[in-house]
């Protein structure tokens, strides 16, 4: 299969385990994929979208990486970090709104990165704006810039979760399982359609399914089907079998993006006690409340092993000590 260049950034492959406690209580086995631990600052899914988007930086002779997210985004993190090792300038452009806590904004700024802050209406508002007049300035200053949308989620990030995939068909084989769900949080998108194509072209017949963690159903069938055709419009020569099994579950958003309801800090409490893992509130939280949810309601809609994507954002847990401290009377 053709495969394109990409950078050596995140530590692979990342473990693949069961959860034991949980899947004896379920009876249904769920297997992580610990992409949670693909680095350390580093650390989740972005860094794998990062080696293709950061290869192709270079190969066009890049100076400065433009990028944006919320005020806490992991991928504005991973991306600051990873310029940072590669000599390469960064600026982030920030939505203002989520917590404002420690977390990545502070490791952001310890990695070098310039920040510039916009007010949520105008972010959401302006945003392809402001990045292209942000890129034309540095341009006007004799850099070079190379813009990655949102989450890294596009046409050439989603090469990260194909090679995800096709690491985990090998866990898959190595463990002797057919998972019939393959399931992570969904934000951008990019990660899901990674996983849905890598997973048809690595011959996994399951379901790619993915946990809302903002915006809905049909925001993500849309956004999913675009990286994918954009993807393949870059890389003809790679031909996906179609359809793919793809589907978006948007009942496990509660309050909205990075809001955590107490049930679901309550939960991910649960699973550092009962299993050792620290999930966030942001995405992998919600992500696997939600899966566990739908496991309880009706099992038999699965199979007898299940794959979760642990995506990663630990650092996100530092930004909620207030809830928590009701939560866990500390
Ligand atoms: C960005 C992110 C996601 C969502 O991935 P997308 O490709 O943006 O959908 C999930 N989990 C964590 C921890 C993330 O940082």
């Amino acid at each position: 299969m053709y495969w394109p260049e990409k950078l050596s950034l995140a530590q692979l492959p990342t473990p693949f385990h069961l959860l034991p406690r949980l899947s004896a209580e379920l009876g249904v086995n769920i297997w992580l994929k610990r992409d949670d631990l693909s680095g350390f600052v580093l650390s989740g899914n972005k860094v794998r979208k990062l080696e293709y988007l950061l290869s192709k930086a270079q190969s066009e002779g890049a100076t400065t990486v433009i990028t944006c997210g919320g005020l806490q985004s992991n991928h504005c993190r991973a991306t600051a970090f990873a310029c940072a090792s590669l000599g390469l300038k960064c600026h982030l452009v920030l939505r203002d709104g989520d917590k404002r806590q420690s977390g990545n904004l502070f490791l952001d700024q310890l990695a070098g990165a310039m920040v510039t802050v916009f007010s949520a209406p105008e972010y959401t508002k302006n945003l392809t704006g402001i990045l292209r007049d942000l890129a034309c300035e540095y341009e006007g200053k004799g850099e070079v810039a190379f813009v990655i949308p949102t989450g890294g989620s596009d046409g050439v990030g989603v090469w990260g979760y194909v090679q995800a995939a096709f690491e985990l068909q090998g866990d898959c084989a190595q463990h002797n399982i057919n998972p019939s769900h393959v399931v992570c949080a969904s934000g951008s998108g990019g990660t899901q359609a990674g996983l849905a194509a890598g997973c048809a072209l690595a011959g996994m017949d399951c379901e790619v399914l993915g946990f809302a963690v903002c915006d809905d159903e049909r925001y993500f069938l849309d956004k999913i089907a675009r990286d994918i055709e954009s993807w393949q419009s870059f890389y003809p020569e790679v031909r996906i079998p179609s359809p793919l099994k793809f589907n978006v579950n948007d009942d496990y958003v509660g309050l909205g993006y990075a809001k955590s309801r107490n049930e679901e800090l309550v939960f991910i409490a649960e699973l550092a006690r009962t299993e050792g893992v620290l999930l966030d509130p942001v995405y992998s939280g919600k992500a696997l409340f939600g899966l566990v949810s739908e496991i309880r309601k009706d099992a038999s809609r699965f199979g007898s092993d299940v794959v979760f994507v642990h995506t990663g954002g630990g650092f996100g847990v530092f930004a909620y000590e207030q809830q928590w401290q009701q939560i866990l009377n500390c």
